[in-house]
């Protein structure tokens, strides 16, 4: 039978209450088969992450200091899920076993990864599901780095006569036998590579948000959830600052053309994104908006090169780059025109070096004039429907024209998948909100 793989986030995991959602979500379709949880996240916005519980822990035991007060909030986090859930159960043997190892070798991957190991070990009795320990499933190599194949192959010999199982998300092992994790947020990469491995249908990650936003909430009253979303673009958006999902999680079901859905633990009932490959079935979409996303980011300056007859000067292009290049920085956007060039970089990277470029520009190119312009945000509009759409740019401008915001610059690269331009920072939400409104809101 067809099978789904099913990742579940922190605050899906909380605390009792939603882990029933959780076993509800798993148990009202059967192809859920192969569940990946997150550790035990925040239940309200001052609360504390097992994961970052088990970091502190893992501190104080490197420094010779005792931490069994630390350590008893995380069992009682654990054994308060268990009692609310009514499972027989009880975790003593883990947490002796791993205050006995915190002791003797005290490994932040080892500690950190036992957050999801007790979830999984709960989750798993709660829902009568098999437990596998990912550190018999999920390979690395010495040096840290995922081995693909071998975790496959893994996967698919212990699931193999398994109908279901709970895998904890986040660690592995090495090739050596140490516990290793991904960094930060990385369950969403065990999901993925379960996904691949076991040739799911899809792989639904389930967290508390109901799918990718067309742009940032803190900006746009309510805006819409993207319907469907292709990979590609996904990247355009999550470079510009718009996260929901670890970047390597994209990876293991691209290459194996399997679709993301993001779900909503909160609101099963939503639909969530769909994140596809550009080969799927757009037809079926209901909404068919011009662009998908608006993101913005703030942070960046543009350095402004002018010089007569710049274009008929062989290697200028080299020169500046080179000086870039020398002091170790990379730019994100270098629009040009005859006589002018403007390069655009983070303004955190360029300041311990400010000086020394301009004074190697000054020297390599001799441009008439030279400065540096602060306080410049990125926005980026993207769409895979822009391409075939005349007039995106005009209205873009023409939104940014309404609102009296100065456009500084505007680079639109050859797959036509997005728009940046630069504005300065003070008008970037307003920015987004117009565009939001031409695209979004005057398309309905
Ligand atoms: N629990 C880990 C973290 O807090 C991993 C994860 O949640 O995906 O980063």
């Amino acid at each position: 039978m067809a099978n789904k793989v099913v990742k579940f986030g922190g605050s899906s995991l909380a605390d009792a209450g939603q882990f029933r959602k959780v076993a509800d979500i798993i148990k009202s379709d059967a192809k859920r088969k192969y569940v990946v949880p997150s550790a035990p996240g925040k239940r309200f916005s001052d609360d504390i992450k097992v994961t970052d519980m088990l970091y502190k822990c893992c501190e104080l035991a490197g420094s010779g200091v005792d931490f069994t007060d630390d350590f008893r909030l995380i069992k009682d986090r654990y054994n308060g899920i268990i009692s609310e859930l009514g499972i027989d159960m009880s975790l003593d043997e883990d947490f002796n076993a791993i205050i006995k190892e915190l002791k003797a070798r005290p490994s932040k991957d080892f500690a950190a990864s036992r957050g999801e190991f007790l979830n999984g070990k709960v989750l798993a009795n709660y829902l009568g599901f098999n437990f596998v320990d990912a550190a018999d499933v999920i390979i690395f190599d010495t040096k840290g780095q995922l081995l693909l194949d071998e975790t496959v192959k893994a996967v698919r010999e212990k699931l193999g006569g398994l109908d279901n199982a709970v895998i904890p998300g986040f660690y592995g092992r090495t090739t050596e036998g140490y516990i290793k994790t991904f960094s930060r947020g990385g369950s969403d990469v065990t999901g993925s590579i379960i996904a691949n491995a076991v040739r799911a249908e899809i792989y639904e990650n389930w967290t508390d948000v109901s799918g990718f936003l067309v742009a940032d909430p803190r900006i746009v009253d309510k805006p819409d959830v993207i319907k469907v979303i292709t990979y590609r673009e996904l990247r355009e958006l999550a470079y510009m600052g718009a996260s929901v999902l670890h970047e390597d999680a994209i990876f293991p079901v691209r290459s194996a053309g399997i679709p993301i859905n993001i779900r909503n633990t909160n609101r099963p009932e939503d639909d969530g994104t769909m994140i596809v490959s550009d080969d799927f079935d757009f037809s079926k979409e209901s909404l068919n908006h011009t662009i998908t996303g608006i993101a913005g980011k703030k942070g960046f300056s543009t350095i402004n090169i002018e010089k007569a007859m710049m274009n008929n000067e062989t290697g200028f292009g080299m020169k500046v780059l080179t000086v870039l290049y020398n002091n170790g920085l990379s730019f994100e956007h270098m629009p040009s025109g005859i006589d002018t060039m403007s390069i655009t970089l983070s303004t955190e990277k360029l300041a311990p070096v400010r000086d020394k470029v301009m004074a190697e520009l000054r020297k390599a190119v001799e441009p008439d004039h030279l400065e540096i312009e602060d306080g410049i945000a990125m926005l980026a509009v993207v769409g895979r429907r822009m391409k075939n759409t005349r007039g995106t740019v005009a209205r873009i401008f023409a939104s940014m024209a309404h609102a009296r915001i100065n456009v500084k610059l505007i680079d639109q690269g050859s797959s036509e998948l997005n728009v940046i331009i630069g504005v300065s920072e003070d008008d970037l939400p307003e920015a987004i909100r117009r565009i939001y409104d031409m695209f979004i809101n005057s398309e309905k």
